[in-house]
């Protein structure tokens, strides 16, 4: 390990930043911004509370001094916030301590991608994922809750695979009940195109979406049902501790992806830092609070300052919530109710 990486209680190195760029989003998906609780009235963050791209910049700088190699923008809808590929500008720039530039992605649903794939890339973003959690226009409509049609989503994944934005990832959250029905008409839609879709476990993120463990389709069911229609044989994985788990169709034509946030807990080898757009630094993402790194930017804090607090702040990071779900271990009886929404947090 090099001399300017940190690691935190478990051993487990600083390498991957999540920036939220915006809280806000034009879809309601069920499971993320349910339209009961994010609806008409909701307030979302004020402008001038939101970090600006210098501030968010210079976080993203000491982060990489740190050891970050990936940071991934995501929100809310990153493609929301104004000006955005100003920010993929100027943290494309950014170097790593032995001279690289670190890995530089998107989050997206895909809703305005087909209109700025071309800028993006050529600002340095070098990757998108996409959210899209059927193919089926009834039950994409019903999932993102916005009358969005699939078939602008599909639109936009050719747009950024021929941008050059690729290969492109497409996440499924699979939810029992709502889009389970779908699994293999989307798996076979996407299968020998070249788009590597990931089917994501429903998780138990922020307080809103009333989740159940029922609702929650496990990954080996997903291989189970995709296997029996499409045999599927495992892939060793990209690199150590990747959350994907991957698989590829025996005849060929391609590999899918699943990932088990639920199932099976991958917090041994998790080494994500997220912040919100808020300038909040948050170590896992069922954290029920953040450090304030805002508030130490604005109060005139000296890179040396803020080095000084994310070091402190990895150094003591003990979390692994995941695990101790997946043992039953109580957690304080108001955690739940308190814990961080996703579109704030950032997937
Ligand atoms: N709006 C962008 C999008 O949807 O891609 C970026 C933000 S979104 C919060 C990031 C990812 O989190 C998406 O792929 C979304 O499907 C996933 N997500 C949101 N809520 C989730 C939940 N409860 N369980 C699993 N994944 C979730
Ligand atoms: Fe918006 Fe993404 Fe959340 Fe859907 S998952 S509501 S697109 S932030
Ligand atoms: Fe990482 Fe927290 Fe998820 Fe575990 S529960 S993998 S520590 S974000």
């Amino acid at each position: 390990m090099d001399a300017t990486s940190i690691t935190d209680t478990f051993h487990r190195p600083l390498r991957d930043l999540r920036i939220s760029v915006t809280d806000r989003c034009n879809f309601r998906c069920v499971y993320c911004m349910p339209r009961e609780i994010f609806g008409r009235d909701y307030v979302f963050m004020p402008r001038e509370q939101l970090l600006t791209f210098e501030e968010i910049t210079r976080l993203a700088s000491i982060a990489v001094a740190h050891g970050v190699l990936k940071i991934r923008l995501t929100g809310g809808e990153p493609l929301l916030r104004k000006d955005i590929e100003e920010l993929v500008r100027m943290l494309a720039r950014l170097r790593t301590p032995d001279g690289r530039a670190p890995d530089l992605a998107m989050t997206t649903n895909g809703s305005v991608l087909a209109q700025k794939a071309l800028v993006l890339k050529d600002a340095g973003l070098n990757r998108v994922t996409v959210s899209l959690d059927s193919v089926r226009e009834e039950t994409f409509q019903a999932m993102n809750d916005a009358g969005y049609p699939v078939a602008k989503v599909l639109h936009a994944l050719d747009v950024a695979q021929a941008a050059g934005l690729g290969p492109v990832k497409i996440n499924m959250v699979v939810k029992r009940g709502q889009n389970d029905h779908d699994i293999i008409d989307t798996a076979r839609h996407f299968k020998g195109s070249g788009f590597i879709l990931r089917f994501i476990e429903y998780m138990d993120v922020g307080a809103s979406n009333g989740w159940k463990m029922d609702e929650v389709v496990p990954s080996a069911e997903v291989l189970a049902r995709i296997s029996a229609v499409f045999p599927l044989d495992p892939v060793a994985p990209n690199y150590p501790g990747e959350t994907s788990e991957r698989w590829r169709y025996r005849d060929g034509s391609g590999e899918i992806g699943v990932i088990s946030s639920v199932t099976q807990a991958f917090c041994r080898g998790c080494t994500r830092a997220r912040l919100s757009a808020d300038g909040k630094l948050f170590t896992c993402l069922f954290a029920t609070a953040g450090t304030d790194l805002r508030a130490l930017l604005r109060g005139g804090a000296s890179d040396a300052d803020l080095s000084a607090a994310l070091s402190a702040l990895w150094g003591g990071r003990a979390d692994r919530y995941s695990v101790l779900r997946s043992a039953n271990t109580p957690v304080a009886p108001d955690t739940a109710a308190r814990r961080i929404e996703m579109s704030y947090i950032g997937g």
